[in-house]
């Protein structure tokens, strides 16, 4: 698989400030096997999780993968919120934010603030920082972060995850796809 790489993220430098703006507000969608996996990690039944910490929300948006633009609909299984707007999975420790969940957390939360683009036919991967991170993560381009170069590896393996993870969420019974171009 050929990786490319934008610019700014080629540039850019990262750290983690362990801020938890990206715990707040982000309607994280789970597949079936973070479910299980997050389940196991709790040391409870899928159910008793779903009970406890999902809520199940209508989805009908659009992503562009490379060349052609899908849309997407369905029932999501999205992790739950507070009423403040975090996680149900966020705490702070002081000022620094602690997931309770960390080492079963979803994929979409290793990955921000990148993204990625993948193209099946061309066995291409796009990656970069996300749009919706520039601006509100202050680990993007923060002095004290690391390189690219050193980020890489990590990166590359974390997208490849979540290359993966969505083929998952999109080929459940749950979702319909449709190519609009
Ligand atoms: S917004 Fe950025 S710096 Fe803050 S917790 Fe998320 S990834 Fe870390
Ligand atoms: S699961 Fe953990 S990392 Fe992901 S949004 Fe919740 S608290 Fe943040």
């Amino acid at each position: 698989m050929e990786r490319i790489v934008s610019e700014r993220l080629k540039n850019g430098k990262f750290i983690c400030t362990r801020c938890g703006i990206c715990c707040k507000n982000k309607g994280i969608e789970l597949s079936n096997s973070e479910i299980q996996e997050i389940a196991n990690f709790l040391d409870i039944s899928v159910n008793e999780f779903k009970s406890k910490y999902v809520r199940f929300k209508k989805v009908n948006y659009t992503r562009k993968i490379i060349n052609h633009t899908y849309k997407i609909k369905g029932l999501a299984t999205i992790l739950s919120k507070k009423p403040d707007g975090n996680c149900v999975f966020l705490e702070f420790k002081g000022d620094k934010a602690v997931c309770k969940i960390y080492p079963a957390r979803p994929i979409s939360c290793k990955l921000f603030p990148f993204t990625w683009e993948y193209n099946p036919s061309t066995f291409k991967l796009y990656l970069d920082f996300s749009p919706d991170a520039i601006g509100i993560c202050p680990g993007i381009n923060n002095q004290a972060g690391e390189s690219w170069d050193s980020m890489k590896n990590e990166i590359t393996k974390v997208a490849k995850s979540a290359i993966k993870q969505y083929k998952e969420i999109i080929q459940s019974k749950k979702y319909k796809i449709k190519q609009l171009d």
